[in-house]
């Protein structure tokens, strides 16, 4: 499969990640079907893709037929459902080793063969995932940063078996979306997290050790290193439960 016979694209889990990736992937002109539990949730991502845009035509960033596509190209679907046409399918579930692996068995057996399957997990083994599936050349990590229309990284992670087809066709892929591509083996954390994570436990330390406030150490971190915000909030935006299932691996 070559990047130009790629025209559908499948999302599984519509919370803040896998609603960035779908908006993304539907301004690059993918149909994109955005899967979750609940049918629902799906809806619910939807309605808040389509408010972004919304806002974007009002400030005149987005012309108002451009909006009206990206919105057709988007469909809230259950899980599922929304995977059998895809050739690329992204999971953006809970950050949760198991529930990951049982989606990989699953996807694995109701998506056309030929797909790619991606996980954008934080730090899950992505060699783990391959092994749960019969296609372990056809597996890579996609790893987008939160918010996703914002931030400008994708990391790719390969399997032990990923082939360079696809990768070259995710990077492309990756690159369609408007994002620049860095590579990791697949190692705990890959690239990001395995240097953001523990400086983000490190906060947490700081404050219990009573060595400074919430304010000052985020301030400290905000004006002194000229992060964009403190490590206290960052670890707010990225979600608790998410911070610490990514320290645990
Ligand atoms: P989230 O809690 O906002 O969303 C998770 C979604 O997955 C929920 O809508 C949930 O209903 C759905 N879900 C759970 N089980 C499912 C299943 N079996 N099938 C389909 N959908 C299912 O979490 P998030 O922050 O979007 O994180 C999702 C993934 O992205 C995690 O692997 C996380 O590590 C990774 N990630 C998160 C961030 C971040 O900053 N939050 C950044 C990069 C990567």
């Amino acid at each position: 499969m070559q990047l130009q016979d790629v025209s559908k694209v499948a999302i599984i889990g519509a919370g803040q990640m896998g609603r960035g990736i779908a908006q993304v992937a539907a301004e690059a002109g993918y149909a994109v079907a955005l899967c979750d539990v609940e049918l629902e949730r799906a809806q619910d991502a939807q309605q808040f893709i389509e408010q972004q845009w919304a806002k974007r035509v009002a400030r005149g960033k987005l012309s108002a037929e451009a909006s009206a596509s990206n919105t057709e190209r988007l469909s809230p679907q259950l899980v599922g459902e929304g995977t059998a046409e895809a050739q690329i399918i992204i999971e953006a579930a809970t950050e949760n080793v198991d529930l990951k692996l049982g989606l990989f068995a699953e996807l694995d057996r109701t998506a056309p063969p030929e797909a790619l399957l991606c996980s954008n997990t934080s730090s899950i083994s992505i060699t783990r995932l391959a092994a749960a599936t019969t296609r372990p050349t056809r597996v890579e990590g996609v790893h987008f940063m939160n918010p996703v229309p914002i931030m400008r990284l994708v990391e790719l992670i390969r399997g032990l078996s990923t082939s360079d087809e696809t990768h070259e066709l995710l990077s492309g892929f990756a690159e369609k979306l408007g994002k620049t591509v860095v590579t990791s083996l697949d190692s705990p954390g890959f690239i990001v997290n395995r240097i953001l994570i523990p400086m983000l436990n490190e906060a947490c330390f700081t404050l219990s050790e009573g060595v400074a406030s919430v304010t000052d150490i985020d301030q400290a971190i905000h004006l002194g290193l000229a992060h964009p915000m403190g490590p206290l909030r960052l670890a707010d935006l990225i979600g608790l439960d998410t911070v610490l299932a990514i320290a645990e691996v």
